[in-house]
């Protein structure tokens, strides 16, 4: 946590900021450990102080050593500007923060406040992070791994959603990383179909993309089967995109953009003469947030390094007809790409 809070505080003095005020829950958890909400971190360079309500004063002394902890009675936003004080140059991570919020704080300001992106100081894993991370899916593909042979044509998408979710609390999961994504037959090509009452049937492809939760951090995993057994239609979408996405883990490297590898996999896309039925970005990071940094997409100018966490998810999706989304998060190294998830990647058809 030291060197954490060491990390802030450089980033503070960059911008001559003299205090920070942080509502973030990721980041206020990555900074101090404690896991509750409702809360704000404030920060300069001689204290760190959690002001937060009567609910969560026991457990935020139990959960930091660092961060002293201010219980509020009235307002929040008095007990944060008392902290503030006299400082002028006060940052905040306003993308955290309501508008009602930043203006009752501003109010009791001397000078306007800064708006601050701190998510970037996440973005590099250390050790224990990645061991969380590793935990997560190692617990999610245990979970899929349980399913796979359960899967019979006739059971509703919500139904194998459900096992799914009942596998990754079964085996540690502290909930659901994001709302279970279970898509089949001409509902596959809808790259974020929410599980519904359709049945799985004979001939559709069905795409799960679920994630478990250890320690906060997330996994992000996707996986598309075949009911029965695959046409040659299938066979062709799917190697298109198990092919692109074999070539994304290859090709990811420190020192090129999250830009250069979505453009790389977008274009072997193309090139199969797919790419109109790939409409979204190849990947995202994936740590306290299931959605972060570095953005792996035609807006990611971030020059990838070892340690950060992302995924690589390059899909086909075929309006009213179907779709393949083959989906590994992946921790980078000097050498390239290792993908935390060890579940095979072949064609898998459900007989
Ligand atoms: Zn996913
Ligand atoms: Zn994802």
């Amino acid at each position: 946590m030291l060197e954490r809070t060491g990390r802030l505080l450089h980033f503070l003095r960059e911008r001559k900021l003299e205090c920070a005020v942080i509502k973030d829950v990721h980041t206020i958890r990555y900074l101090t450990g404690f896991t509750g909400d409702s809360s704000i971190l404030y920060v300069d360079e001689k204290q760190l102080v959690l002001v937060t309500d009567g609910r969560y004063t026991e457990q935020a002394r139990s959960q930091m050593k660092l961060c002293k902890v201010l219980e509020y009675k009235d307002s929040i936003w008095e007990a944060v500007a008392g902290l503030v004080g006299e400082a002028l140059a006060v940052g905040f991570d306003g993308d955290a923060f309501s508008y009602t919020e930043a203006a009752a704080l501003q109010e009791l300001l001397r000078e306007p406040m800064v708006s601050i992106n701190l998510t970037g100081l996440r973005i590099v894993k250390d050790e224990r992070e990645l061991r969380s991370l590793w935990e997560a899916f190692k617990i999610a593909d245990g979970a899929f791994n349980r399913l796979l042979p359960e899967i019979k044509a006739g059971m509703t998408e919500k139904e194998l959603a459900a096992r799914l979710e009942y596998y990754m609390r079964s085996l540690g999961s502290e909930g659901v990383s994001f709302d279970t994504i279970v898509a089949s037959g001409a509902r596959s090509a809808l790259p974020h179909g929410a599980p519904t009452d359709k049945p799985v049937e004979v001939g559709d492809f069905v795409t799960f993309d679920y994630g478990a939760l250890y320690n906060g951090y997330h996994s992000d995993t996707t996986r598309t089967v075949v009911m029965g057994m695959a046409n040659s239609w299938h066979r062709e979408v799917y190697t298109v995109v198990q092919e692109a996405q074999y070539r994304g883990i290859k090709a990811a490297r420190p020192g090129m953009t999250g830009r250069e590898l979505d453009h790389l996999v977008r274009d072997y896309i193309e090139s199969r003469g797919y790419g109109e039925f790939f409409g979204h970005g190849l990947g995202h990071g994936v740590g306290l947030e299931i959605h972060e940094l570095p953005n792996i997409n035609r807006r990611g100018d971030r020059v990838l390094e070892p340690g950060m966490v992302f995924s690589i998810e390059p899909g086909v999706y075929i309006p009213g007809r179907g779709g393949v989304r083959i989906e590994d998060t992946v921790v980078l190294t000097a050498e390239g790409a290792k993908s935390l998830t060890t579940l095979p990647k072949s064609l898998l058809e459900i007989v």
